[in-house]
């Protein structure tokens, strides 16, 4: 048998109600905060992804997927979205309109990973991005976003670390303190992090190989290295989440796995008891060089994405996820073939009422028909026969009491919105 590639699965059943009530609550909000829906291509030239997620991350240099088209252009399957909506924005000069422009999405990403609960090859995330604007109110009010949406889900155990990485100058004077830290060490760091010494000492910090050595613990902190200017910016950050009543905490050990950072960096992980180690649900934070280094003008960014299959998996352990199919409306079948191409009208007109309609195509027996109603938890059912054709008075059974009523074809509408309704209240 065929099986779908390792990492990757199927979407449909219940996992696929949850994606879709995520992506209507996420909507919902982000409309709140006046972003708009952006679709980017799945794959992208490989160059926006070196040059946008950076060549000393793990993602590019070793998760992505790579490959040739038929007219010898590399291209990658996108492993993030944040560089593809950096590529619109700047392709179609959206930086010319009026600024700050709130951009979000949802869709799959791509990343050779070994998988294990809640990290896959194929993941989704919902994602925004606002550019144009280098006031912290933004930062703040990203951060908020992701607090609300997992406050609106009904989330408790989920906790808010933020960080600051500064700007280039507190940067460069921080890579010069951990160049100078890390040195004698070197021979006791791994392969990876000998080669991020030299191109990005930061990124050893986020080394999960050397994670658990001692001086990895005492490792200079940014918090001291902070010029003037980015000290106030992380103030002022944390004053706006105090003022909307936003339960966070420092952390100076966020780096975050991508290399274009500034300034604010956060994550959102699932404080929840055995949820296992893949337990950040959401990262983000400010990027106000990538523009730039991607081809556009210095425009600032801030943004975050949530990891779709962690969320549902912190959804499903504080038991947030009994989401059930809509039930039918009306289940109609015929007493004989002769009845389907009415029946067709007849549904074709109630879909076309808003009614959810389904009917029995093979003309199956009574008994089989009622069985299939139950199963779609139908509310009513409508038996069409030579009778009704010729009457136009159609019986139309509740389901769930058995009662029968009598009604006119023209009322059909006007009863099914009635009674209907008494469901709803039910
Ligand atoms: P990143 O783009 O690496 O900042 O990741 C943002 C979020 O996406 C993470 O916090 C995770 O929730 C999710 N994520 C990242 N990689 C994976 C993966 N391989 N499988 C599932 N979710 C992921």
């Amino acid at each position: 048998m065929l099986q779908k590639p390792k990492g990757t699965y199927d979407i449909y059943g219940k996992r696929s109600l949850m994606m879709n009530y995520l992506k209507e609550v996420f909507s919902n909000l982000i409309d709140k905060y006046n972003a708009s829906y952006f679709e980017t291509p799945m794959f992208e030239s490989s160059e926006l992804f070196h040059r946008g997620v950076g060549e000393t991350t793990d993602i590019v240099s070793k998760e992505t997927y790579d490959f040739k088209d038929r007219g010898d252009r590399n291209m990658t399957l996108r492993p993030e979205g944040t560089a593809g909506i950096v590529r619109s924005f700047i392709e179609n000069k959206l930086y010319a309109e009026s600024l700050p422009l709130k951009a979000w999405y949802m869709g799959p990403m791509f990343r050779y990973e070994r998988p294990q609960a809640g990290r896959y090859r194929e993941f989704y995330q919902i994602g925004f991005e606002c550019f144009g604007t280098y006031d912290p109110m933004m930062d703040a009010e990203t951060i908020s976003i992701v607090y609300n949406f997992f406050n609106l889900l009904g989330l408790k155990g989920v906790k808010v670390n933020i960080n600051t990485l500064g700007d280039k100058e507190s940067r460069e004077m921080y890579h010069k303190a951990l160049m100078d830290y890390f040195k004698p060490y070197l021979n006791e760091l791994c392969d990876d992090c000998n080669r991020r010494f030299e191109k990005n000492p930061l990124r050893i910090l986020d080394c999960k190989v050397d994670a658990d050595n001692d001086f990895m613990k005492c490792a200079p902190r940014m918090t001291d290295y902070l010029n003037e200017v980015s000290r106030e910016h992380f103030s002022l950050v944390k004053n706006y989440l105090d003022a909307m009543n936003i339960d966070y905490e420092v952390n100076s050990n966020i780096v975050r796995g991508l290399d274009y950072y500034t300034h604010t960096v956060f994550e959102v992980v699932a404080d929840i008891k055995d949820f296992g180690s893949q337990n950040v649900l959401a990262g983000g934070g400010r990027y106000n060089n990538l523009v730039e280094n991607i081809g556009g003008p210095s425009v600032p960014g801030v943004g975050f994405a949530i990891g779709v299959e962690r969320l549902l998996l912190a959804l499903e352990y504080e038991g947030l996820d009994n989401i059930e199919f809509n039930p039918v409306d009306v289940y109609i079948f015929g007493a004989s073939e002769n009845e389907k191409e009415y029946i067709m009208k007849l549904a074709n007109d109630l879909r076309g009422n808003g009614f959810k309609i389904d009917v029995d195509y093979e003309s199956k027996s009574f008994k089989n028909n009622f069985k299939r109603a139950d199963k779609l938890n139908s509310r009513f059912v409508i038996i069409i026969g030579e009778e009704e054709v010729k009457t136009k008075i159609l019986t139309v059974k509740n389901n769930k009491t058995k009662e029968e009523y009598k009604v006119n074809i023209d009322e059909l509408i006007k009863f099914l919105d009635e009674k209907l309704g008494d469901f709803d209240e039910d």
